[in-house]
């Protein structure tokens, strides 16, 4: 399927006759209330459970065949689609990650278990593997789970590829109870049924075993304050956006207590040029100010607008 840049600008835009009306994939109503239009695609509020989720959308199998392909992971449209150089990015994924094993560590005293074997962590939607690198620094036996071909197969090389499936949760062969962590890193808001697929997290988290999601807060202060030029805008890919209260209650329908819910470590360290580019997006004029961020390139800078959450969730008994 071809895929042009859409003149709004929010969103590539896709043949119309692709796109197809959903319901709320979380409680199933079909009462809901458009926040905005963009294009082809309205962002709307379910009125019964109050998530907010993109309808039109692309359904599952042509999701992920047509939006995570190439391109996506190397994209000259990133503000609306997808990563610029998400290889290039390597060392700055790791050195957020590496920030965020203070969560880990937080909740397992050991990487052991009390039979002194490594603990495991599988990694759903693991993209180039740069967090289950981390954990393998961290002595961890690691596992990764990544649908886009694309992408798998530097996953492969990062981690060799015994340690990556292709494919969706739920159509996995792991083996039940046998994971000690099950990790979402910004990838609940791409998944069509999330709760199947947390569902299937908890089959298989064994006893003691915890879920980590990271996922952006529609109802943050950015959000709020840049309205329909919010970065996680990006409706062929981001098809719910959760807040505190729809995350808990998605989790709770899903077997899950939620432990803590925190922006703290929800920043990430990029560059000056994606700096540039991304204050592009809410309006040129800020670009042409930014414009002499892009001569320092690639030195990092760590960035929190507190619009993301990251959460601990142990599967309830
Ligand atoms: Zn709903």
């Amino acid at each position: 399927m071809g895929r042009a840049s859409n003149p709004s600008g929010i969103a590539p835009s896709f043949p119309k006759e692709a796109l197809q009306d959903v319901d709320c994939g979380i409680c199933g109503s079909a009462e809901n209330e458009p926040q905005f239009q963009d294009g082809a695609f309205s962002v709307v509020a379910c009125s019964s459970c109050g998530v907010t989720f993109v309808t039109p959308r692309l359904l599952d199998a042509s999701l992920i065949e047509n939006v995570y392909d190439e391109s996506y992971w190397n994209s000259s449209e990133a503000k609306t689609h997808g990563y610029s150089d998400y290889a290039g990015d390597a060392e700055l994924y790791k050195r957020t990650y590496r920030d965020r094993l203070a969560i880990v560590h937080r909740h397992f005293s050991s990487t052991r278990r009390e039979d002194g074997s490594p603990r495991r962590v599988l990694d759903v939607g693991c993209a180039a593997g740069y967090f289950l690198s981390v954990m393998a620094e961290d002595d961890w036996d690691i596992s990764g789970l990544e649908p886009s071909d694309a992408i798998r197969v530097r996953a492969e090389a990062e981690l060799g590829k015994e340690n990556v499936s292709g494919g969706l949760l739920g159509m996995d062969d792991f083996e039940p109870r046998s994971f000690d962590l099950v990790t979402f890193w910004d990838v609940i808001e791409h998944i069509p049924d999330p709760r199947a697929a947390l569902v299937r997290a908890g089959e298989l988290l064994a006893p003691g075993g915890l879920l980590i999601i990271e996922t952006q807060d529609v109802s943050s202060r950015a959000a709020k304050v840049l309205g329909k030029k919010w970065q996680h805008y990006k409706h062929a890919e981001h098809i719910y956006h959760f807040n505190p209260a729809t995350l808990t209650a998605l989790l709770d329908s899903a077997g899950f207590d939620s432990l803590e819910n925190s922006g703290r470590l929800g920043g990430k360290y990029v560059t000056f040029a994606f700096v540039a580019e991304r204050v592009g997006r809410i309006h040129p004029f800020l670009s042409f100010l930014a414009s002499p961020l892009r001569l320092l390139g690639q030195k990092a800078l760590y960035i929190n607008l507190f619009d993301e959450m990251i959460v601990v969730a142990k599967p309830r008994t």
